[in-house]
């Protein structure tokens, strides 16, 4: 325990898992690109910084996290830098299933794996030809939702795409519902599966029309953008609770067709919109840490259930450490 050291980027939900490291009894580094070391400083997170240049540059720098026996915690801005390969290739200590990253990463595969798991997801159309109700086009990579645009109807969409410099798209059903983000964690460990906390996004500018009056919006002409500017958390009816541990554990149980025979373990996410039939429309799956987990630096109604301390969820992935560490089981959770 002493000798290993926590390691993440300083980004994204770098200050829950650095301070959950701490409060588990774990030294932390902090690996900040150059001058973006302020909010890593200010709530002393970190035992240590390394500067690079961008993290682009991590490759050349991470001799030093071998070198001081750092375990690498990925997240967001980590997994949006590094390419599969770049990551097989590292030969850092590396807290979950390397290979997940690929079915997470491509919506093609992401939809496999969430359909083997039973769960239902909006409709894909694979040709404008067959539109026949409103969609959301998504340019694949778009990061937070940025390149994305809806259309009324077949019509709608073929002018709004030769308005568009968009390359590779999928067309995509709206389903109208609320979104609802559930944050899981499965431990390999003891087989089982938590529900750490529930969040909603805060999007510029879907979150901000209601503000403007209709007529006001249609002389403004503004398009719908989904832009991330930060976290609600939510609790949902504790009727579908019953609902959402299925989920997971179908998730967990189709992760190991496609990646056998271990699957994925650690935190995932389920991006889902609940309709008012009280339908979950999985859309998306994140198959690492969230930046929706970041209101609960101080655990969530949920994770208050299962501990007697606060467990954010990169609390939740320094205590599986430290118990993978002290039973020797660690090989079973770093590739
Ligand atoms: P990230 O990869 O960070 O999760 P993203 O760029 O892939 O973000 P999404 O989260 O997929 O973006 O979607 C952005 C917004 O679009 C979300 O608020 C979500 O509610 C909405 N959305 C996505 N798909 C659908 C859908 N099929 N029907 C209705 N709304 C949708």
């Amino acid at each position: 325990m002493k000798s290993i050291k926590i390691a993440t980027f300083g980004s994204h939900t770098a200050l829950q898992i650095l301070k959950g490291a701490k409060d588990e009894g774990f030294k932390t580094i902090a690996i900040c690109e150059k001058g973006r070391t302020a909010p890593y400083k200010m709530f002393n997170v970190a035992d240590e910084i390394i500067e690079i240049p961008s993290f682009g540059d991590y490759e050349k720098y991470e001799h030093l996290l071998i070198e001081k026996n750092a375990v690498f915690i990925p997240h967001g801005s980590f997994v949006s830098y590094y390419s599969l390969d770049k990551i097989k290739k590292s030969k850092v200590m590396y807290y979950g299933c390397k290979n997940i990253l690929k079915w997470e990463s491509d919506r093609n595969l992401e939809r496999q794996w969430l359909q083997k798991a039973g769960l239902k997801l909006p409709m894909v159309f694979e040709s404008s030809e067959d539109i026949d109700r409103p969609v959301i086009v998504k340019e694949h990579g778009a990061k937070g939702g940025s390149g994305y645009f809806l259309a009324q109807d077949k019509k709608d969409f073929e002018e709004k795409i030769k308005t568009k410099k968009i390359g590779k798209y999928q067309i995509q059903e709206f389903v109208v519902g609320a979104p609802v983000y559930i944050h899981y964690f499965y431990s390999p460990l003891d087989g089982k599966l938590e529900i750490m906390s529930m969040d909603k996004r805060y999007e510029s500018n879907a979150d901000s029309l209601g503000r403007i009056n209709t007529n006001d919006q249609v002389a403004l002409n503004i398009n719908t953008s989904y832009t991330v500017v930060g976290n609600f958390p939510i609790v949902v009816r504790e009727s579908l609770l019953h609902e959402l541990i299925e989920m997971g554990e179908n998730v967990v149980k189709a992760s190991r067709k496609i990646e056998e025979p271990k699957g994925t373990w650690g935190p995932f996410c389920l991006e889902t919109i609940l309709t008012d039939k009280l339908e979950f429309y999985v859309f998306e799956i994140s198959a690492r840490i969230v930046a929706g987990t970041n209101p609960f630096i101080d655990g969530s109604p949920y994770s208050y259930l299962n501990y007697d301390v606060p467990m954010s969820t990169g609390r939740r992935i320094a205590r599986e450490i430290k118990n993978a560490v002290n039973s020797n089981r660690l090989n079973e959770i770093v590739e």
